[in-house]
């Protein structure tokens, strides 16, 4: 069972709610997040019925949720939610197409990055300070550096930011960083301890789907954020491994409507990192944007063949501009805008 609290609970009343759990002989997860207090039931909830929850004061709802995610489901939260990045709304009729190079260079070429995607007409940018490399001998990204780089060139357009954060030493810096969105990468959606972490602050999150995680695996990992209180989640779907081998990943389109189903949450998706190519990424946007996602996460860079990481997949700041043009009529067709 699930009892959802207003946003301005006070303490004492969150502690009537756990004093009737414990008199049943169960425990509470309190989830406080900005909009609404989940507490979550831990224990066997037969005994519990909605009527013993809802007349305290600052209870709005009490339920049984039968999935196993709980803050997460559809079930708990019928409607759409709604994440502000900095005045920017993620999931509801507006598509936002997040858009940036992999990884942060050098001044230059994040500030190119910043005009380019402003001038292509989205309004968040992407980029990467801290890098997730198979190969120890690559290219890491620039670190703490990468991260002032990347705020010094989004910030003359006012644009957002979205970086991954792979380490949990590393969350103080991007708190100080005011990083908009941090982004949990695909090799980390299971690394529950950095899951716990993030679930404690207050930024909105993009928890990208591990490459051979489960529907399943991907909203309980999500669950693992919000039973921390961090209800600001984004499911990014980046494409999964299969038997395939003629592109990098497969995008799995299908995801796309399970997870509306099943969570209230804003899902996007990532066609780079998916088909790994520059050329499959507009037919792969169009077909996730058809498909229900509520954005796109691209990378673009200034000049791609000097791209210091995933050259091949990058979009001409052209190619980010006539993508960003054909999918205005798409989102038209579905109702929505861009
Ligand atoms: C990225 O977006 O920069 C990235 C590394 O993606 P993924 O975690 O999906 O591989
Ligand atoms: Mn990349």
């Amino acid at each position: 069972m699930i009892i959802v609290m207003g946003r301005d609970v006070t303490d004492e009343q969150v502690g009537a709610v756990v004093n009737r759990l414990e008199a049943a002989g169960l425990k509470a997860n309190i989830s406080r997040g900005v909009e609404r207090t989940v507490i979550g039931a831990i224990g066997d909830e037969s005994p519990l019925t909605e009527e013993m929850f809802t007349p305290l004061p600052g209870v709005e709802s009490a339920m049984h949720i039968t999935k196993q995610y709980k803050i997460v489901s559809r079930e708990s939260h019928k409607e759409d939610t709604v994440i502000d990045i900095g005045g920017i709304k993620l999931g509801g009729n507006q598509i936002q197409v997040i858009a940036g190079p992999c990884s942060v260079e050098t001044q230059e070429q994040m500030d190119l990055s910043a005009r380019f995607v402003h001038e292509a007409g989205c309004r968040l940018m992407r980029g990467g300070a801290f890098k997730p490399r198979t190969s120890p001998y690559t290219f890491q990204g620039k670190g703490k550096d990468g991260l002032d780089m990347f705020r010094k060139a989004a910030g003359q357009f006012k644009l957002p930011i979205v970086t991954e954060l792979m380490d949990i030493r590393m969350l103080e810096t991007f708190m100080e960083n005011d990083v908009d969105v941090i982004q949990i990468g695909t090799r980390n959606m299971q690394n529950f301890d950095l899951l716990k972490e993030v679930g404690r602050v207050n930024k909105p999150v993009i928890l990208k789907r591990g490459m051979s995680a489960t529907i399943n695996e991907w909203l309980m990992a999500a669950e693992y954020i919000a039973a921390g209180g961090n209800h600001n989640i984004i499911f990014c779907e980046r494409g999964i491994r299969t038997f395939e081998t003629y592109y990098r990943n497969v995008l799995d389109v299908t995801a796309i409507p399970v997870l509306k189903k099943e969570t209230h949450l804003p899902v996007i998706v990532d066609p780079s990192h998916a088909g790994g190519k520059a050329w499959m990424v507009p037919a792969l946007s169009q077909a996730a944007i058809a498909a229900g996602a509520d954005g796109l996460l691209v990378e673009m860079h200034p000049n791609p063949c000097e791209a210091w990481c995933d050259a091949d997949q990058a979009l001409t700041p052209q190619e980010l501009k006539d993508l960003m043009g054909t999918l205005g009529g798409i989102a038209k067709a579905i109702g929505r805008t861009l």
